[in-house]
């Protein structure tokens, strides 16, 4: 079939990549490293997603504090999200925090499509409360993380309907969930590897060539957050650009559509395509040669999930 590029950005207050809440007195994630981010989607002709931070807490929200930047993703042309962060999984709680940020925009002019969960930490509540609304894509699950009480390893690697009971299983839901599979091919703008560069591409051409093989398209997911671009003193990040011109620089060998996670959703629909698992082989085994994916895996399925768990049981805390 076809590679699709989905892009997006998880547009957020700077208090978010320190976890405090002084560090998001300046938010050069927001006024510096977004513009950055656009620019470079525009060079490349990038179709992109931008999940903007809205929570109940005005001060928590950017349309409040920074309504140019959305001036901003207008003009570039590019589709507007939601990205709230809740930590508790209660209906309740989820219905509140979702509502505020939908309604705030939507007085605003914005008809809201497409959603991202803060920490990916989305769930069965996250998905009622999004169709409640009318919202229609829920790019929230990491595929290989556990988060919360969810694990997301054994998810679809395309979009898919999950069920009611059971998010992390296809289902009869409206919503479409839309994953995001980097991980385990080790694609990503990460932390600064020499291996990355190497990662991304044997990634991309893994992908490419399982596009060839079957009849629904296959996903590159590039996604990233809006302070990424900066050093936390606000200083251009060198290596962050680089890779990234790296990606589409290998993404350039292939052909590829790229598409917004509305638009991504909309066409997978309008096919009708079904959701499909991909047998990929680990990638990182072969760039870093001590590394035992199996031992890698084990622990984190068993082990590291498990200590999540307790940890959330016991403290609520992700
Ligand atoms: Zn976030």
């Amino acid at each position: 079939m076809t590679l699709w590029l989905i892009t997006d950005v998880d547009v957020e207050f700077d208090q978010l990549r320190y976890n405090k809440l002084e560090a998001s007195r300046n938010n050069l994630g927001l006024t510096k490293g977004l513009p950055l981010l656009l620019e470079f989607f525009h060079e490349h002709g990038i179709h992109a997603t931008l999940h903007m931070q809205e929570q109940a807490n005005p001060e928590l929200s950017i349309i409040e504090r920074y309504p140019k930047l959305y001036d901003m993703i207008d003009d570039y042309g590019q589709e507007v999200s939601l990205h709230v962060h809740i930590k508790e999984e209660s209906y309740e709680r989820r219905k509140k925090e979702i509502r505020s940020g939908y309604n705030r925009l939507k007085e605003r002019g914005y008809n809201i499509e497409s959603f991202r969960a803060g920490w990916y930490f989305t769930n069965e509540n996250t998905i009622r409360v999004l169709e409640e609304l009318g919202i229609k894509f829920d790019a929230s699950p990491l595929k290989g993380i556990t988060i919360g009480n969810k694990k997301f390893y054994n998810i679809p690697d395309s979009p898919y309907h999950p069920s009611y009971s059971d998010i992390t299983k296809p289902g009869s839901a409206s919503v479409l969930v839309i994953p995001v599979t980097d991980i385990r091919l080790g694609i990503g703008i990460h932390k600064k590897n020499r291996y990355e560069d190497v990662l991304i591409e044997k990634g991309i051409k893994t992908l490419a060539a399982k596009a060839q093989e079957i009849k629904e398209p296959v996903i590159v997911y590039f996604t990233t957050h809006s302070w990424k671009p900066l050093t936390p003193s606000g200083k251009i990040r060198e290596w962050e650009a680089k890779r990234r011109e790296h990606f589409m620089k290998c993404l350039s060998k292939y052909e590829y559509k790229t598409l917004t996670v509305s638009e991504a959703g909309e066409l997978w629909e309008k096919n009708k395509y079904q959701p499909y698992f991909l047998d990929l082989p680990h990638n990182a085994l072969k760039v870093y040669p001590w590394y035992s994916f199996r031992r890698y895996d084990f622990f984190n399925r068993y082990v590291i999930s498990n200590l999540h768990i307790l940890r959330y049981k016991l403290f609520g805390k992700l």
